[in-house]
Formats: structure tokens, sequence, C-alpha cells
């Protein structure tokens, strides 16, 4: 089939119009309108040795020609900057604008060519923190001058770790680079070329990179929910995490599947593996993660814990003392962001007392109008008994009224006085 992009290079291939929906439009929300409207930069880097299936992944991800096409030479340089690095690795960056929703993204895909490709790879790793690094001070300079309307963020917000599809475990150059980059970025371990091995040695070599990974305590990116994440979300994520290391197969061709349908995939003898088809690789969960999920927790961590950590011990280097209010003088959008995350924190607060307070106001009145109709009843009963007991009295004084010609206790003994007339011969006395 043919080749997506057809044959254009560069980023202005990147603009044209896609076949599917990527997604990252998804992600602005309230608090991100401002640069929205400005468009925003998200960074990935690749890293692996030559071979494994970087370029085709990454123009698989974004359905268009970021790399333009090697003219079938490997060793033919790419477009874009590229800056000659030592240890025989380059870093090539090429950039897109991708426009979706009226939401602008610039991505840069920044490469490693040459990374692990020479005989000795002990210092591999190197040259790639340089860079990173080189990022995070160019950002720290930009902060630090007294105009920071235009501060351009190159600042790596993930790095693609391309891992060979061995079946072994990690190999001891893939364990020095991520014990050496884990604290600067969001690492992302993913199986290249995941065709080659059958489902069962998937399952077996995750498990193995899994178990290298938490034996030498490297640091990976890894979707996490929290109690304020809504159900479908904690299972998302939960689904996502699930499945790294990422086991990706990448295709710039198209199959034709049984149905007639033309998609993304690799021919052959046996049948077709599909790109985008969940039960036969983990590209789609990896796309999802990157670009719709988790770009922005991705480009918060970058900001928040991996650059923030790297500032402080440079500062510290030279000299600076940790003290939380020069860092707040020192930088006002900081401490901007730091007030707003208090007040934001202070509202949920407030929020949670108010609401607590009007349960137990609820609960309260609940209780007293509960007494007070017991007291009523109570009241009720007694005051029902009272009169009872009045009828009582009355209905036997009647019965005695009413049989007055019965004998009267007073006048069985003498004869009966009315009492008028008692009253009279008193008066007489
Ligand atoms: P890079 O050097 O890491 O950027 O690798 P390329 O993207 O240039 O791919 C190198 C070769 O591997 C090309 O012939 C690709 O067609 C092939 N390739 C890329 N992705 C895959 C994959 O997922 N599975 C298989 N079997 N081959 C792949």
């Amino acid at each position: 089939g043919p080749a997506i992009g057809g044959g254009n290079g560069g980023a202005g291939a990147a603009k044209k119009k896609m076949n599917g929906y990527v997604g990252f439009s998804n992600y602005p929300n309230q608090q991100h309108r401002r640069s929205i409207k400005r468009g925003f930069n998200f960074t990935l880097m690749v890293v692996g040795e030559s071979g494994l299936g970087k370029s085709t992944l990454i123009n698989t991800l974004f359905e268009s020609r970021v790399y333009p096409p090697k003219d079938g030479d490997d060793s033919s340089p790419r477009s874009g900057a590229q800056v000659a690095m030592p240890a025989g690795v380059d870093i090539t960056s090429v950039s897109a604008d991708i426009v979706e929703n009226g939401v602008k993204l610039r991505l840069s895909v920044v490469d490693t060519p040459g990374f692990g490709d020479a005989v000795n790879n002990d210092e591999a790793w190197r040259p790639i923190l340089e860079n990173i690094e080189s990022r995070f001070d160019a950002y720290l300079a930009q902060e630090n001058r007294v105009n920071r309307s235009k501060i351009v963020d190159n600042r790596v917000n993930v790095l693609l770790y391309f891992i060979k599809p061995t079946g072994h475990g990690l190999r001891a150059m893939d364990i020095e680079f991520m014990k050496h980059l884990h604290t600067r970025v969001n690492l992302v371990p993913v199986i290249a070329r995941a065709d080659t091995l059958t489902p069962r040695e998937v399952e077996q070599f995750k498990a193995k990179i899994l178990a290298d990974i938490n034996f030498h305590g490297i640091h990976i990116f890894k979707p996490v929910s929290d109690h304020f994440d809504d159900p479908e979300t904690i299972s998302d994520n939960k689904a996502i995490a699930s499945k790294i290391p990422f086991a990706v197969v990448g295709s710039e061709q198209y199959v034709v599947r049984p149905d007639g349908t033309r998609v993304r995939g690799r021919q052959y003898p046996w049948g077709v593996i599909e790109v985008e088809n969940e039960n036969h690789n983990d590209f789609v969960a990896l796309r999802q993660m990157l670009l719709r999920t988790h770009m922005e927790e991705l480009r918060d961590e970058t900001d928040v814990s991996l650059y923030e950590s790297y500032r402080t011990q440079k500062l510290l280097a030279l000299g600076h003392v940790q003290d939380n209010s020069v860092f707040r003088e020192f930088n006002p959008r900081r401490q901007q962001e730091e007030e707003e995350r208090l007040h934001a924190a202070k509202m949920h607060k407030l929020e949670a007392e108010m609401s607590a307070v009007f349960k137990q106001k609820v609960h309260e009145k609940e209780g007293k109008l509960k007494q007070s109709e017991e007291e009523l009843h109570s009241r009720h009963q007694t005051m029902k008994t009272t009169l009872e007991k009045q009828r009582r009295d009355l209905e036997e004084k009647k019965s005695r009224l009413t049989q007055s010609d019965a004998p009267h206790p007073v006048a069985a003994t003498g004869s009966y006085v009315e009492p008028a007339q008692r009253m009279a011969s008193k008066d007489k006395k």
C-alpha cells in the first residue's frame, strides 16, 4: 500500500488533514485556556538503537510524516536541527504544528540516532542526559529573565525508550541508561517490533523487564489514580498501566483485512498484524496515554517534579540556600502558581468543611425534631391520662349525683340538708 503522507516530508506535511482523530484537543481544561490559545509544546524524545522502528512508530503515532522518508538509506541525515554530540550520538529535533479542533500543538520529536550502535556503549546515556539537562538550563535562564512573556519551553516531556525484542530482559546498556535518566525525564519503556515475538513471549518478556526495573530501583512513568478520579478514569488508568512496558508494532503500510477494509498493519504469510488492534499489540494504549489521557500529566510532571528538582539541585550547587521564601521571591511565576494552588486547596477545604457543617446541622436538627416529637408524644400521653382520669372522676361524681335517692353518707346519720339551707342556717349563727 502507499506510504502515509504521500512522500511529503517535514513539518508541512504534518499539517495535512489527518485520517483519524488524534485526541490531544481533549487536553484543554479551564485552567489551561490561556496556554491553549497560544498553543502548547509537547516534546517527545525517542531513544533506542537504530532499526528498532522508532521513526516508523512516531509516524504511525501522528498519522503523518513527522520524519521525512529516509530514501532507503539509513545513514542519510534527517532534516531538522542537528547537534553533533560525542560518542557518535546525534540529537536531531523535528517539529510539527498540528491543529485539531482549534487547538494548536507544537509537537517536537527528538531522535537520538547512533545511540547504542557503538562497540562500547558504557557511556551511551551521557549525551542524552546532557541534552535533557541543557534544555532545563535554557528554560531556567528564560525564567530568570525580567521579561518572561516569550518563554520557549523545549523541555523533554516524555522519553520513549525502545527495548530490543530479545526476550531476555533488560541489557546492561538499558539499565545504565534508565538509571541515569529516570530522575530527569518521564521514562516510558516500549518493546520494539513486538510482532517478532509470540504473545506468550511478550508476556514473559514484560514480566522480566518489570522485574529488572524494580530490582534496580528505576522509576518509570505510570498512570496513577487518586481519590478525586471518577471510576471510569480509575479503570482506564489501570488498563493502561497494566500494559507497561508497551509492546508495540508500527507500520506505515496498509493491509487489507478479511472484511475488505484497509488498516495500517504488517502482512505476514500467516496473517496480518493490525497496528490499531488492541488484541494485536499495545500501540493504541500507548497513543491513548501520550496524546489523550496523560499529556497534561506528563507536562506537569516535567515542570513540577523533574524540572523543579533539577533546578533546586542546580541552585544548591551554586550556593543558594534551600529556602522557599527566597525561591518565591526569585520566581514570580512560580509564586503565582503556588498561590493559585494554595487558594484552590483552601477553597476545597472550605467546601468540604461547609458540607460537613451542613450535614452536622441537618443531623442535629433531625435529632431535635425527633426529640420534640417524642416530647410532644409523651406530653400528649400524660395529658391524655390526666384527662382520662378527670373524666373518670367526673363520671364517678356524676353517677353519685344522679343516684340522689340513694342514701347519702351525711343523710344516713341525720336529715339531709340542702346546701342552700345549710348556708342559710350558718348565716343565722
Ligand atoms: P529506527 O532506525 O529506529 O528509526 O527504525 P525505522 O523506523 O527506520 O525502522 C527500521 C525498519 O524496521 C524498517 O524497515 C521498518 O519497516 C521496520 N519496522 C518498523 N517498525 C516495525 C515493527 O513494529 N515491526 C517490524 N517487524 N518491523 C518494523
